[in-house]
């Protein structure tokens, strides 16, 4: 859990952008704080109007990196059209992508739901942390000592909690928690399908279920109920959210992690038979201070090989009081480069995904609004489509419409309205 500071400059699409990566962090357990000195992290959302504009962005970036304890992430269109600027001025900041912003704050640890665990509705997005805590111990993690073992309340709680959302709104529920994948192990069995299909099938009204992360390791002993759940209900987004974090068993030991890689490629593959079109996502630390060229290899290759739609890739970084804080770390440089070589072949995959998606039609479901005047949604496989125009043509949070794919940019396809 990481308390935040976010400044945003430029126009609206820009401060779009903010509330976007707002929301991820907020989804994930993070706080918001008012001033940089009593944040762990200061995000600068830049803005690249004029030359003026630029020095004033510099100036901000220097006094953020050299006048606060917080890491500096800078974003926005300065980042990306002059991003070696920073690194030019002598700013130690990282410079990311609006959409890579909430997974670098996240660090490779798990998302952390509201402190009290308490459904929460964002526009026509309900969130839903279905527990508490996790079952591992993962060598890096800092967000296991806030929120300790993995504490489940019973299938029937939630189940009231997701038909309380729907009632008040929702026509998107995410399920959220530490590791979903492990919910009821404090019970003696996971329940997550039970869960699902509880959900599906006893609460009324138009809605889709967006299922949040959850281990390899968890979803393993659960992988064939799981799958079949998915199958069988259309309010479930053919969607999973599975960190692998390495292709290295060696690593992935080092790490704690539980899990090893050809459970992970069980899993997927588990999906692969019983889903016709569903995505995949991902995670991998790049860096990890045992991490050998070999192992950065065999991330490559699984990488290949299971090739996630949805990658998050993040360069290991030292959280103090953890086990992995006492390793010795790996060159920044190096880290720099392995994680440029996994960031180029995501951008490949999800490039193709992409573009086999052109000329197919599809359903969406508006959930968020986007720049000018489009608007975001997802298909049943939770692929994000932008819609240009929608407003323009009366379409609202919460409709669902069918759409002509016609095109992408790097992170969402186009659609046109049908
Ligand atoms: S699964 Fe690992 S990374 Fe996630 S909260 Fe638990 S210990 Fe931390």
């Amino acid at each position: 859990m990481a308390r935040y500071h976010i400044e945003t400059y430029g126009c609206t699409s820009n401060r779009g952008e903010s509330r976007q990566i707002e929301r991820a962090l907020r989804e994930g357990g993070h706080h918001p704080v008012e001033t940089p000195e009593r944040a762990d992290v200061a995000i600068l959302n830049t803005c690249t109007v004029v030359e003026k504009t630029e020095h004033n962005m510099l100036r901000r970036a220097k006094e953020l990196d050299e006048e606060t304890p917080a890491d500096l992430v800078v974003t926005g269109c300065m980042a990306l059209a002059q991003g070696e600027q920073f690194e030019a001025a002598d700013i130690d900041a990282e410079v990311l992508h609006w959409d890579d912003v909430p997974e670098h704050v996240r660090n490779g640890e798990c998302p952390t739901p509201t402190p009290d665990a308490e459904p929460v509705l964002d526009g026509v997005v309900g969130i839903l942390p279905i527990a508490r805590g996790c079952t591992s111990d993962c060598s890096y993690c800092i967000t296991k000592r806030a929120t300790g073992k993995i504490d489940s309340p019973p299938i029937e709680e939630n189940v009231e909690k997701a038909r309380a959302l729907v009632h008040a709104g929702a026509k998107e529920i995410r399920i959220t928690g530490q590791d979903t994948g492990v919910y009821g192990m404090d019970d003696g069995e996971r329940k997550l399908h039970r869960l699902l299909e509880r959900i599906c099938e006893e609460v009324d009204g138009e809605f889709q279920v967006r299922v949040g992360m959850a281990n390899p390791k968890g979803v393993y002993g659960i992988r064939e109920e799981l799958a079949e759940v998915f199958a069988s209900h259309d309010k479930l987004y053919n969607f999973l959210h599975i960190p692998v974090q390495s292709g290295s068993d060696d690593v992935l030991a080092e790490m704690r992690r539980q899990h090893t890689v050809s459970e992970y490629v069980d899993v997927v593959e588990t999906f692969d038979a019983a889903l016709e079109e569903w995505t995949l996502s991902t995670d991998f630390i790049v860096g990890f201070p045992t991490e050998t060229d070999r192992d950065h290899e065999q991330s490559l290759a699984l990488l290949r090989e299971t090739r996630p739609e949805k990658v998050n890739v993040t360069r290991f970084s030292k959280r103090p009081g953890t086990d992995a804080a006492d390793m010795k770390g790996l060159g920044g440089t190096l880290k720099k480069e392995r994680s440029s070589e996994m960031v180029d072949v995501k951008m490949d995959i999800v490039a193709e995904a992409h573009e086999s998606m052109v000329g197919t039609e599809r359903e969406v479901l508006i959930v968020e609004d986007g720049t000018d005047e489009s608007m975001v949604g997802y298909d049943r496989a939770y692929r994000q489509i932008a819609i240009p125009d929608a407003e323009r043509e009366g379409v609202g949070l919460g409709d669902v419409v069918d759409v002509e794919v016609t095109g992408h940019s790097t992170v969402y396809a186009l659609g046109d309205l049908l």
